[in-house]
């Protein structure tokens, strides 16, 4: 059968207009969306063959191959996954796959089609080769037919394409890019393994590059010049192993360890992670870390933050900071959801409803990580001498997780009576008097200041405990919190500061010890005084004599006011 020409999708001639007047700058894109494809096309089969082991018995070993070829100017991205018939080959490469992207090209005017911000908000996908390709050849064969039914395509990019069926012994897919003249470079082995490893190193799939094999030198061979055949073979340039892909509880705590370091490029352990997988209407996985030691830039502007973010496997991008807020910044890791486009741009990830959903999820991932940090008190006090003052950015920043946050924040406070910030809110509230109804709390200059103020004496005295702050932020978050689980805050400067119907703490204390230690005198006093009096009480407020009689609501009554009483009758 001879070639057949074919016109293109109208959409698919804008977008490869599209292509050529906005990507010419970011090139490498075309490994990184062919990559992807051929990585995809290994899922499916992979996934066929779990029903269906005929599929894959030929060639079992699934795997993508990138060899350059200089004497032909030809770059080949080979498959052996699923591959296509001449009807998918026809459709897919013919049209545009997607029907958003296709209605999102079909209404773009041709202004829009120059305007190269718009190429973020779709992928480009297999056409991306033609940036750096003038023809681009695709041998294929589905892995459901026979060697017979192979499916030869080409296209220059310009409108047209032809297909021809061909005989082809292999299953999968070869793309073949012959490349334009300024992008020779691609021929280049080193700039190829930096491109392909950028991208593809937690593609699941081994990625192979032709190179030219490395062979030390035979003994005594080190002086011959005679002159030895090159020898090429194809070497794995990828890890090959998304290790978050993986079910969690199959991964080893020095797996996720190392995975850090690499990520993260730390050489020390994280503190913490959590690995979540959630599937459904938002589809994402994400691996959130907390490093050992703040970075020495947490509080500068420019701090680089953020996660990595995979679209399906894919890298996309690095310190992608839309997913988790900025009181969160010293948070690493990664997210890789389905729920995005594999050519996502950072201005549409600032604009997605999936991104807003993701940050929400995120941020409740990374809360509730902390908190169980939380609960291993060495560890959390590392913790919160390292990222506690971030911590404190967050219920003002984040009023949705106002609560949750706060309840994560340590304070120093007079009932330890030392600097260490160990104190949380909760911890406060459950010692407090049932009559205390307010957090009570103390800002100052430093510790000393704080602890040393005047305004504590009060609340000393009365047993109350305060909350001592002193570090810069903290006078900012309490001028911009209300309240923690229904408890008002109240700084201890407060004028109006009303502690009538707090019991003075100590005083009880005393009285109640004092009545133990009296109990036998009290009841004689009683039996002697009969009905003249309704009770007999020991208490501590009088100092210098030995007793008193008051009212029956306690107050102490002055001899004048009792001579008055009595005057009138009572
Ligand atoms: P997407 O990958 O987002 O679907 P692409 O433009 O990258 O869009 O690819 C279009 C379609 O072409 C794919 O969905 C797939 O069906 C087909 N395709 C592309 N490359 C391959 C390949 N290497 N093997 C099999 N099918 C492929
Ligand atoms: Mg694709």
């Amino acid at each position: 059968m001879s070639a057949q020409v074919h016109g293109f999708q109208t959409e698919v001639n804008k977008l490869l207009k599209l292509l050529a007047n906005s990507l010419y700058s970011n090139k490498e894109v075309f490994i990184r969306e062919l990559i992807s494809n051929a990585s995809d096309a290994i899922d499916k089969l992979h996934f066929l063959a779990l029903t269906d082991p005929e599929l894959t018995k030929d060639d079992p070993v699934l795997r993508i191959r990138i060899r350059a070829d200089k004497d032909t100017n030809t770059l080949t991205i080979s498959d052996n996954g699923l591959g296509m018939t001449m009807q998918e080959a026809c459709d897919n490469l013919g049209t545009i796959a997607k029907s958003g992207t296709e209605a999102f090209i079909a209404g773009m005017s041709d202004d829009a089609v120059k305007n190269s911000q718009l190429i973020g908000q779709f992928g480009v996908g297999f056409y991306s080769a033609f940036i750096v390709a003038d023809k681009v050849t695709v041998l294929t064969r589905s892995a459901k037919v026979g060697a017979e039914e192979g499916v030869r395509w080409e296209s220059t990019g310009e409108g047209t394409y032809t297909s021809e069926t061909i005989k082809r012994d292999q299953r999968g897919t070869d793309v073949i890019l012959h490349l334009k003249d300024d992008a020779k470079d691609f021929l280049d082995t080193w700039t190829l393994r930096q491109a392909i490893t950028k991208y593809s190193d937690h593609i699941s799939t081994p990625v192979e590059l032709y190179e030219e094999k490395f062979e030390a030198p035979k003994e005594g061979e080190e002086n011959k010049d005679e002159k030895k055949e090159k020898v090429f073979e194809y070497v794995q340039v990828n890890n090959a192993q998304a290790l978050w892909t993986r079910p969690a509880k199959e991964i080893k705590d020095e797996e996720y360890k190392s995975f850090y370091q690499h990520l993260c490029q730390d050489y020390q352990d994280p503190m913490t992670w959590s690995h979540n997988r959630v599937e459904g209407e938002l589809e994402y996985t994400s691996l959130l870390f907390i490093p050992q030691v703040a970075p020495w830039d947490l509080f500068n502007r420019d701090n680089k933050h953020g996660l990595k973010l995979f679209v399906q496997r894919v890298f996309i991008m690095d310190d992608a900071e839309q997913f988790l807020p900025n009181y969160l910044r010293f948070v690493k890791g990664l997210v890789d959801t389905n729920s995005l486009p594999l050519n996502v741009s950072r201005e549409l990830l600032q604009e997605s409803s999936v991104t807003r959903k993701l940050k929400k999820a995120l941020t409740k991932r990374a809360l509730s990580m902390i908190e169980k940090l939380s609960a291993d008190k060495e560890k959390y006090a590392k913790f919160i001498a390292q990222f506690g003052n971030v911590l404190k950015e967050g219920p003002v920043e984040d009023y949705s997780n106002r609560e949750a946050v706060l309840k994560l924040l340590r304070f120093a406070s007079t009932h330890n009576d030392n600097s260490v910030q160990d104190v949380s809110l909760a911890d406060y509230i459950s010692r407090m008097p049932k009559e205390q109804s307010k957090i009570y709390y103390l800002t100052a200059e430093s510790y000393q200041a704080a602890s040393s103020s005047p305004y504590l004496e009060t609340f000393k005295k009365k047993g109350i405990e305060v909350l001592l702050m002193w570090d810069r932020i903290d006078e900012w978050l309490m001028g911009n919190v209300t309240e923690f689980d229904g408890k008002e805050f109240v700084a201890v400067t407060a004028s109006d500061l009303k502690l009538g119907d707090l019991a003075d703490k100590e005083e009880e204390k005393r009285t109640q010890e004092a009545e133990k230690e009296h109990k036998d005198i009290i009841e004689r006093i009683k039996k002697v005084l009969g009905d003249k009096v309704s009770d007999v009480k020991v208490s501590s407020r009088l100092v210098d004599s030995p007793s008193c009689v008051v009212g029956e609501q306690g107050h102490m009554l002055t001899a004048q006011m009792r001579r008055l009483l009595e005057a009138t009758g009572q």
